[in-house]
C-alpha cells in the first residue's frame, strides 16, 4: 500500500510539473490508472487514497473485476482502453462509462446497438492509428473527419476526442503532435470533441506537452504487472 502511495504521489507530482511547465492546469488533465493484469484488491487500495479512474484492456478480465469492486462498495469510473471485439461491446459497456478504442465501423456498429436504448450517452473517443500499417487498430489520421461525422450521427454517443498510442520505434512526441493537429481539424468539425486520450507510462510528460487531457497510466503506478 505505501509503495503504491509512493509510486501515485511521483506520478501525480509529475503530472503537475507536465501541466503547469505548459501553463495548463493540473485539474484540466485526467489520470487513468491502467490496472489491467492486477486483482481488484489494488484497484481497492488505489480508490482508498483517491484515484477514481481505472483502465483495463480485456472484458474477460476487466468484468469481474469491475464486480468484485461494485460488491465492496466502491464506486470507480471504468474506461474501457484496448481493442475491443465487437461481440463484447454490451458486454464491456454494462461496466465501462468510457470508451478509448473506438478504432471502426463495425465496432461502432454494435455499440451504437448496445447504447441504444440508454438515457445517458456513453463518452467515447475515436482512436487513431499512427502507424503506415492500414492492419493496426485504430482510424488512419486522413479518415478521422469521416469516422467522426459517423459517431456524431449514432444516437447516445458523447464524441469526447482522439485516443493514441505513440508508436515504439518514433520519438513519441511527433505521434502527440499528428495527435494534436488532428484533434484541431476534429474541432472544427465538432467543438465539444475537444480531450485527448495519450500518454502512458514512459511518456505522459509528452503528451501532456502536447495536450493530453487523459492520461493512461498503468505500470509506473502498479509496479511491474504480475501476469
Ligand atoms: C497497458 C496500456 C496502458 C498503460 O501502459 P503502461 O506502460 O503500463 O503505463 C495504456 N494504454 C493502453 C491502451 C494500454 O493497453
Amino acid at each position: 500500500m505505501s509503495t503504491l502511495k509512493s509510486r501515485l504521489d511521483v506520478v501525480e507530482q509529475k503530472i503537475s510539473e507536465a501541466a503547469s511547465n505548459s501553463g495548463r492546469s493540473r485539474d484540466d488533465i485526467t489520470l487513468v490508472v491502467v490496472s489491467k493484469n492486477n486483482p481488484a484488491q489494488m484497484v481497492l487500495d488505489l480508490a482508498e487514497i483517491g484515484v477514481s479512474n481505472f483502465g483495463e484492456n480485456r472484458d474477460q478480465e476487466a468484468k469481474p473485476k469491475a464486480a468484485e469492486v461494485a460488491l465492496a462498495g466502491k464506486t470507480v469510473t471504468w474506461h474501457f482502453v484496448g481493442q475491443l471485439q465487437s461481440n463484447k461491446a454490451k458486454s464491456a459497456l454494462s461496466y465501462s462509462s468510457v470508451l478509448h478504442s473506438l478504432d471502426r465501423p463495425s465496432l461502432l456498429d454494435a455499440v451504437g446497438k448496445a447504447v441504444a436504448d440508454r438515457a445517458e450517452p456513453l463518452d467515447v473517443f475515436i482512436q487513431l492509428n499512427l502507424t503506415d500499417d492500414q492492419n493496426r487498430g485504430g482510424i488512419q489520421t486522413q479518415n478521422v473527419l469521416g469516422f467522426a461525422e459517423q459517431v456524431l450521427q449514432t444516437p447516445n454517443l458523447r464524441l469526447l476526442g482522439l485516443m493514441g498510442v505513440a508508436g515504439l520505434d518514433v520519438d513519441p512526441r511527433v505521434d502527440f503532435d499528428r495527435i494534436r493537429n488532428s484533434s484541431e481539424q476534429l474541432m472544427r468539425l465538432a467543438p465539444d470533441a475537444k480531450y485527448i486520450s495519450a500518454g502512458m507510462s514512459e511518456d505522459f510528460e509528452f503528451a501532456i506537452a502536447s495536450g493530453a487531457t487523459h492520461v493512461r497510466i498503468g505500470t509506473a503506478i502498479t509496479g511491474k504487472r504480475p501476469y
